[in-house]
């Protein structure tokens, strides 16, 4: 391997970033990261550390899960690839299809619209969302709503229903028609609402609203994450998604639930939507789905949905959409070896103990340290906490501070995620108690260090 230094140099010639100016790898170079066991990552510099991020929310399962591996390499042998564009498919996605069928069943959903990640699958249901209303006669129901604070990738659709300047501004403009409602983050809301059922209910007559202001026969769909994720884990009170459930059935508004994180375990039950005991009427999914080993992902389509597809007599239902590797064979046989051992291991379980570990954690260390203003999580493996520079204003604090927690964090064992003034847990969900107290300790010594 090329030496530390080198690489570093090379990365910031060559290399731009996600979500980062490209100048800034000059100045602070990413860590490069060459090797990964268990839950543990090593980089150039020898460090090993735990990974309090577990990849990007996606491999829950760790870095050493054999059964996938195996599954990927004897798929790549038997057949690499081969598209199931109108004319072919292949054995894996359709064995994978039925797998999920059986997995979303208590979800309601059981038609799969595969895709090569999350961006792709909350593209797909935005389109399907409008073509089925088309189908059904009522064209003018184009528009979407969804939550500020939400994030949804960075396809143009999925831009549009994000609710975060950062993803939005520079690529203006987004596309027309996407309404924002206020989330229901209990720390700070325009309601100034310290109450999380209060809140919810504040959020939902806000939704109740803006419909009425937009009129219901023009909007196609919502789309919302069942815990608010890269927004900073923000789970809303239990009355919340069932209530949106509710308002959109009343008004014939499809309810998409972007799971792109939370399906899977890692809200400590098998999908986000069941969590709260919601049925949604599609649900994206990608992440996890592979542990991370395969860029893929899933649209998952309720009953009543792909009723009006396949019921279509008038050609409106041809689906003109769709990727090059959706229903890729390899990330199929990666996805049902994937699903096999979520099911094995039972991961919600651990989940749910683990994160309770560690949203407990957190809330000892803000009793400590007073940079701390809020801490959440508490539903599974999905915790944050959201520094301030002053706890009774609540001023966010600067990046240079919660830069240095996060570089002292690493030095002393663990690797956790900056996003803006949060710092995000969502560690793979096999984690053990030994591993989340490592991540805790490590995160002591980082805030001591400032
Ligand atoms: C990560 C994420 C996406 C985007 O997925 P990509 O695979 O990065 O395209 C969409 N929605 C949610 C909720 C996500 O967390």
């Amino acid at each position: 391997m090329k030496d530390s230094n080198f690489l570093k140099e090379m990365n910031a010639r060559s290399v731009w970033h996600p979500m980062a100016h490209p100048a800034d790898s000059q100045a602070n170079p990413p860590t490069i990261v060459t090797g990964a066991q268990g839950v543990r990552i090593t980089d150039v510099d020898g460090h090993e550390v735990v990974d309090g991020v577990g990849g990007l929310w996606n491999v829950n399962l760790g870095f050493s899960c054999q059964p996938i591996k195996d599954a990927i390499a004897a798929q790549l042998d038997r057949l690499p690839y081969y598209s199931i564009f109108r004319g072919t498919t292949n054995d894996a996605v359709i064995q994978l299809a039925e797998e999920l069928r059986d997995f979303f069943e208590p979800d309601g959903l059981s038609r799969a619209f595969f895709t090569s990640g999350g961006s792709d699958s909350v593209e797909t249901s935005l389109r399907l969302a409008r073509q089925y209303h088309k189908i059904r006669g009522e064209a003018g129901r184009v528009k979407f709503m969804s939550l500020k604070k939400g994030y949804h990738g960075t396809h143009f659709g999925g831009a549009s229903v994000n609710g975060n300047a950062n993803f939005r501004t520079a690529y203006e403009p987004l596309l027309a028609g996407c309404h924002h409602i206020p989330a229901p983050y209990t720390y700070r809301n325009p309601f100034n609402e310290t109450d999380p059922e209060r809140l919810a209910q504040l959020c939902l007559s806000a939704l109740e609203d803006e419909i009425a202001f937009q009129g219901a026969n023009t909007i196609a769909a919502m789309i919302m994450e069942p815990v608010l994720g890269a927004g900073g884990v923000i789970p809303p009170h239990e009355s919340f998604m069932p209530g949106v459930r509710e308002i959109c059935s009343q008004h014939g508004i499809l309810l998409i639930a972007d799971e792109v994180i939370t399906a899977f375990g890692r809200t400590g039950s098998w999908s986000g939507s069941r969590h709260w005991g919601v049925q949604p009427d599609m649900m994206c999914t990608a992440k996890a789905i592979t542990n991370g080993y395969f860029p893929f992902g899933a649209v998952m389509i309720a009953d009543q949905v792909a009723e009006v597809f396949e019921g279509d007599e008038t050609g409106r239902a041809a689906i003109g959409h769709g990727y090059t590797y959706s229903g890729h064979p390899v990330g199929a046989a990666a996805a049902i070896a994937c699903l096999a051992e979520t099911i094995r291991l039972d991961v919600p379980t651990n989940a749910a103990a683990r994160g309770a570990q560690l949203h407990k954690g957190f809330k000892a260390l803000m009793d400590k340290y007073d940079l701390i203003g809020d801490v959440r999580g508490g539903e599974g493996m999905m915790t944050a906490m959201e520094l301030v520079s002053d706890r009774a204003t609540k001023a966010p604090i600067d990046k240079g501070t919660i830069g240095a927690i996060q570089e002292a964090t690493y030095r002393a064992g663990a690797m956790v995620r900056v996003s803006g003034p949060n710092i995000i847990l969502s560690p793979p969900l096999i984690l053990s108690e030994d591993e989340a107290d490592t991540i805790l300790t490590a995160l002591d010594a980082g805030f001591a260090s400032v």
